[in-house]
């Protein structure tokens, strides 16, 4: 088993319903236990601002499927929720499941970068990132309390737990 973060995010169908569909789906993968969850945080677009906010949250699970298989698995929750592949880069879309962290692995493969290859600039990422892990360090040996003061809380509104109805549904 490796432990596992995944940044969840949507601005399109119902966000809110979107992050719960699939973090049922996410506690249903095979070989996989989700272990948490962080609060929901909205925020600003990246790329074209015509969009309306995300709504985002991580995910920590303990996973024994290799890299590549999570992959595949994440891309098929991603279509099983309507997610359409346009050609404009972070466009609109009902679901974007991203490996952030797969252990302490360094992957650089055509379909997969781990880390995340933007995790150290996205508020949306590092700052749900660190309600689950605040001691993190990542595998070249950045700490994650040194991104987080490097990465301004611009953009973002974390809502409150009762408001995402998050907190222990997934444990
Ligand atoms: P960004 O990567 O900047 O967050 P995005 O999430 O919108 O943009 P997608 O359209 O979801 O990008 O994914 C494009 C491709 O990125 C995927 O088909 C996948 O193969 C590849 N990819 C590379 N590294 C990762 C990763 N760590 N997690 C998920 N997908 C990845
Ligand atoms: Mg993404
Ligand atoms: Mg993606």
């Amino acid at each position: 088993m490796e432990r596992v973060y995944i940044g969840l995010g949507s601005n399109l169908a119902e966000p809110r319903q979107q992050l719960h569909s699939a973090l049922q789906a996410i506690s249903a993968l095979p070989h996989s236990q989700l272990l948490g969850v962080s609060s929901f945080y909205l925020s600003d677009p990246l790329g074209p601002a015509d969009q309306p906010r995300y709504l985002n949250a991580v995910a920590e699970l303990d996973c024994a499927l290799e890299p590549l298989q999570l992959l595949d698995a994440l891309q098929v929750i991603e279509l099983d929720q309507g997610r359409v592949r346009k050609a404009e880069r972070w466009g609109p879309r009902t679901l974007d499941l991203d490996i952030l962290l797969f252990g302490q692995r360094v992957i650089d493969e055509p379909r997969l970068q781990v880390p995340h290859y933007h995790l150290h600039a996205r508020a949306f990422v590092l700052y749900p990132l660190a309600e689950l892990a605040p001691q993190l360090t990542l595998a070249d040996g950045r700490q994650l309390s040194a991104l987080l003061a490097a990465c301004p809380f611009t953009g973002l509104q974390r809502l409150a737990p009762n408001d995402t109805n998050n907190s222990l549904a997934w444990r």
